[in-house]
């Protein structure tokens, strides 16, 4: 540990936000980064405890080895930190711009944390443009062969490792880009595309295969050695009211997907917010990630129900550090549509009673109602709190069910009840040369966790297949 008092005598300091007018005209990363001699010193604020919670299951789900780097990046030694780095964590651009950092939270300085998501998204951009990552191309091949159907971060972590161990690694992703939720699904400001094309180019030149445009299906593949199904927890939750099927009523993964198509082609979206009052059914994090772009694509206004109270401000008795605090957090879209509209989007306790439509088809407005809980902890409407509320695109963003049927009827394999390829021995086989890893296996969840779990899955079928 180089500085004994660097918690004392430096302030945590983020990389800061570009300002809300600025950001909201374009789809450019959210963040500006701080220079290098900020980073050396918010470094110097890890302490090194005797107990890092940070790395420990309540942090970081890599185990990354946030005190060593810690202290290296301090020190100016930015190649060996990120050398430490990357033993752990296999894409710190992703994780570095889209983590909510459960280290930062499981900090021993609490809310004044050290910068950890910063610090290692610093270190490896800095990696990036001193040249230090180059393609990692193994010296000897096993001659085994593992296909990787999805390529979101559980695949992508998952074919790295395969690929490094030796193994001929082939990602089958039926979109028309590779990432999964990282190209579709999380938009362009929180985390730029391109970063997600430098990795895939830098993938494939060390030996992976990217089959685009393809479903996987079980009896083309049939001549591998193991199949790693990381295809996603992409079932979205519906609602049960009439006229789900009206125009303008759309499921949010949808919604952003185009967004994202559109941004990458430099074009208006094919579903777009433009000129519309939207609502966002759903306060977490997807849906925020619609209220910031529908203000993108220049909404007249946009407003996001959620059934559930709102959080408390602080930690509640029941809920101690350092577990993730589930605490009322305002996230870059909900600050920007504050900043345009001069509240709050989120109107809590409420939920969508019917959804109006014109005599096209299309939606005009949308019928909420009041919830309360019962006794029992059910919910049930409020009399008499009906409000009617323009609406001319409707977003769901209520959370997602499990897999999708398709790839379970393809491959004959049946999810548990909440729609997860988890086998019971808590493994990632499922059966015969068939494994599981991602939110496919464990619902979904997080990049973070994601990435941990398609790590370990790999390593349990090297251990299968080195003996086959
Ligand atoms: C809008 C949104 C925003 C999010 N924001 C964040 C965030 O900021 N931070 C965070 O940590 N987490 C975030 N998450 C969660 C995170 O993105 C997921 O937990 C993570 O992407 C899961 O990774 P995965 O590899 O398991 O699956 P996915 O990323 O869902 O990838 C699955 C891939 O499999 C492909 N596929 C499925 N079936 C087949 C088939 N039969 N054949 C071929 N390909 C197939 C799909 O096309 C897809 O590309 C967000 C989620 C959403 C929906």
């Amino acid at each position: 540990m180089g500085s004994t008092t660097g918690f004392l005598d430096v302030i945590r300091i983020e990389n800061p936000f570009r300002a809300e007018e600025a950001r909201l005209g374009d789809f450019e990363d959210l963040h500006m980064p701080n220079p290098p001699k900020v980073r050396h010193e918010q470094a110097s604020r890890c302490m090194n405890c005797g107990v890092p919670f940070c790395q420990s299951d309540f942090g970081c789900p890599l185990h990354n080895l946030i005190p060593e780097w810690n202290d290296l990046l301090y020190r100016g030694q930015e190649q060996e930190a990120l050398r430490r780095l990357l033993r752990t964590a296999p894409f710190p651009e992703f994780t570095g711009h889209v983590c909510p950092a459960l280290c930062e939270k499981a900090c021993n300085l609490e809310n004044d944390a050290t910068t950890n998501k910063d610090n290692e998204l610093y270190l490896i951009e800095t990696g990036f443009a001193k040249g230090w990552i180059q393609p990692r191309i193994p010296v000897a091949r096993t001659g085994k062969r593992v296909a990787v159907v999805g390529s979101g971060p559980s695949g992508l972590a998952a074919a790295d490792l395969l690929n490094q161990l030796g193994h001929e690694v082939t990602v089958i992703e039926k979109a028309d880009r590779p990432g999964g939720l990282l190209m579709y699904g999380i938009p362009n400001m929180k985390l730029p595309k391109g970063i997600v094309e430098r990795r895939i180019r830098l993938m494939e030149a060390e030996g992976i295969r990217f089959e685009l445009n393809t479903e996987a299906k079980a009896e083309e593949l049939l001549d591998y050695d193991a199949v790693l199904l990381c295809g996603g927890a992409r079932k979205p939750r519906s609602l049960n009211v009439e006229h789900m099927d009206a125009q303008g009523v759309m499921f949010a993964v949808d919604f952003l997907t185009a967004a994202t198509k559109a941004v990458l082609k430099g074009a208006a979206s094919e579903a777009s917010a433009e000129g519309k009052h939207v609502i966002v059914v759903g306060g977490g994090d997807t849906g925020n990630d619609c209220v910031g772009t529908a203000l993108r694509q220049g909404c007249v206004s946009v407003t996001q129900l959620e059934m559930m109270p709102a959080p408390p401000v602080d930690r509640t008795a029941n809920n101690p550090w350092p577990e993730w605090p589930r605490i009322l957090r305002t996230d870059y879209g909900q600050m920007e549509a504050i900043y345009r509209q001069g509240s709050d989007p989120r109107i809590y306790e409420t939920t969508v009673k019917q959804i109006l439509t014109d005599e096209t088809g299309r939606i005009n407005g949308l019928e909420t109602v009041k919830l309360q809980r019962t006794p029992e902890g059910r919910f049930e409407q409020v009399p008499d709190s009906e409000q009617t509320l323009p609406c001319e695109l409707l977003l769901i963003a209520a959370g997602f069910v499990g897999c999708e049927e398709k790839t379970l009827s393809s491959f004959d394999l049946k999810a548990d009840g909440r729609g997860r390829l988890l086998p019971e021995d808590g493994s990632h086989h499922l059966g015969g040369k068939i494994y599981s890893a991602g939110d496919m296996r464990n619902g979904q969840s997080l990049v973070v966790r994601a990435l941990a779990d398609g790590r370990a899955a790999a390593k349990e079928i090297d251990q299968e297949i080195n003996f086959l």
